[in-house]
């Protein structure tokens, strides 16, 4: 048993990352993606500081992050009367270390399968190939496996991670009296546009109150026109009582079944339903998460990613969380050698603070200032110094940050999750 890989269940970000980062740790592994073929999909994520890093430290340069995306400069909140009530520098610009980056989903998926292809070999990330279930057995686990001609067979490994995202069979196996999807009642429609970047050509804006508000932010470099990718996401709160109704959790829509929600929403800097209507594409999807688990381990098999964590995207930090996941179990194999010690110590170091995230992010994360806004103005002023001191601003955001784990002197400060030269070799060998 000692002999046989570890085994990813998912090959999304999670999954790809941790097999990057066990190559890069000399310990060999296999990835079960169930989809036919590894497509761009998806709109935009961010990537923040902690990540970027990681990343960097799995080999990724700067100039592969800037095919993907593009650098955060700013994070801003703007009042339903399209004023400012807070901004604050990102990344570099805000003296990190690393950049934070805003990519598209897809393509940075893409870039990470690369990766995988020229790193492990072509063999590493297996498709079409569901992993329906797992068996731990002395000393190891065997997989379920269910290929798409509807062949089935068990795979051997050491270790088997469930990286398979919100809807995990791994997680429902591990869990199995786990409640249903949890769904507040928050609803978005997601695209993308080409159009000209606001404010600082790289900034985050979150508009409107806590639930009613728009997202929107560049996810590729600006073009010779002056032009790029804008991701948005406009988000409703409602009435979730009857729970969600309709098929599927990322179903195409037209922009005219949802932009009279937004109707309000000119200024004299951005007209919203003008940009909604020349999206080149657009989505539903209800904002879901999964309540907290007390273990993501089971034996020789643990729980990764979204499969382990699955988050309100309101912190900006589901696939940033895949990502260091992915390196701190590589930490801890170093530690504890392929075994279920490691998975023990990474359930140790991250379950507890990850699930408290989960249900921070569900209390609305950072956009809790608008919250607070609506609260004492109903969303409206004329100098927001007069509704919010700048110092309560600062504070709340910065208990936000050190909860999320990307207080900026902590993470300068931190040593590298997977020191350089414990990897050297694997590296060097490539
Ligand atoms: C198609 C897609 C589009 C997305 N688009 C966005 C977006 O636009 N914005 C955003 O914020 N987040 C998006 N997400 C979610 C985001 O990528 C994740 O929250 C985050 O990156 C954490 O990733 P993960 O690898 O844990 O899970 P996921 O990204 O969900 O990846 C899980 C992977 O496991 C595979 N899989 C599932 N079940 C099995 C199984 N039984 N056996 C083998 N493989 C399995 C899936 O096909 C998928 O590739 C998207 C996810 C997906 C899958």
């Amino acid at each position: 048993m000692t002999n046989s890989p570890v085994l990813i269940a998912g090959g999304g970000i999670g999954g790809l990352s941790l097999a990057l980062t066990l190559h890069q740790i000399g310990v060999p592994c296999v990835v079960f993606e169930a989809s036919r073929e590894m497509k761009p999909l998806g709109v935009g994520i961010n990537l923040q500081p902690n990540a970027i890093r990681e990343l960097m430290e799995m080999g990724i340069t700067e100039a592969e992050l800037d095919q993907v995306g593009v650098p955060s400069r700013e994070w801003a909140l703007v009042g339903l009367n399209g004023k400012e009530v807070y901004s604050e520098p990102r990344g570099r610009f805000a003296g990190y270390n690393w950049p934070q980056y805003a990519v598209h989903r897809g393509d940075f998926h893409m870039l990470l399968y690369r990766k995988c292809m020229e790193r492990l070999g072509p063999d590493s990330v297996q498709l079409g190939a569901r992993i329906t279930g797992y068996t731990n057995t002395n000393g190891g686990v065997a997989a379920h496996v269910e290929h798409l001609d509807g062949s089935k067979g068990d795979f051997q490994g050491r270790l088997l991670f469930g990286a398979d995202g919100i809807h995990s069979v791994i997680r429902a196996q591990m869990h199995p009296d786990q409640p249903p999807i949890h769904w507040g009642g928050a609803v978005m429609w997601r695209g993308t546009v080409r159009a000209k970047p606001l404010r600082t050509e790289s900034s985050f804006i979150g508009l409107g109150t806590h639930r009613h508000r728009m997202v929107i932010y560049p996810i590729s470099q600006v073009d010779a026109d002056g032009m790029a990718l804008i991701n948005w996401i406009a988000e409703l709160t409602m009435d979730n009582a009857d729970g969600w109704q309709h098929d599927g959790w990322f179903r195409p829509v037209e922009v005219e079944d949802f932009v009279h929600h937004f109707d309000a929403f000119r200024y004299d800097w951005l007209d919203v339903p003008e940009m909604l209507r020349n999206a080149d594409c657009s989505y539903e999807n209800p904002m879901i998460d999964r309540d907290p688990v007390d273990t993501w381990v089971d034996g020789s098999v643990a729980l990764m990613g979204d499969a382990a964590h699955a988050m309100y995207p309101t912190g900006s930090n589901g696939a940033s969380q895949a990502i260091i996941d992915a390196r701190v179990i590589g930490a801890k194999m170093l530690k504890y050698g392929a075994t279920s010690d490691a998975l023990d110590a990474y359930n140790d170091q991250l379950c507890e603070p990850v699930s408290a995230l989960i249900l921070r992010n569900r209390g609305a994360g950072p956009f809790g200032l608008l919250n607070m806004l609506d609260e004492r103005c109903g969303g409206t002023f004329e100098n927001i110094d007069d509704v919010i001191s700048a110092d309560e601003r600062q504070d709340f955001m910065a208990k936000y940050q050190a909860a999320a784990g990307f207080a900026k002197d902590q993470l300068n400060a931190a040593p590298s999750t997977i020191a350089i030269n414990q990897t050297q070799e694997a590296v060097s060998a490539e």
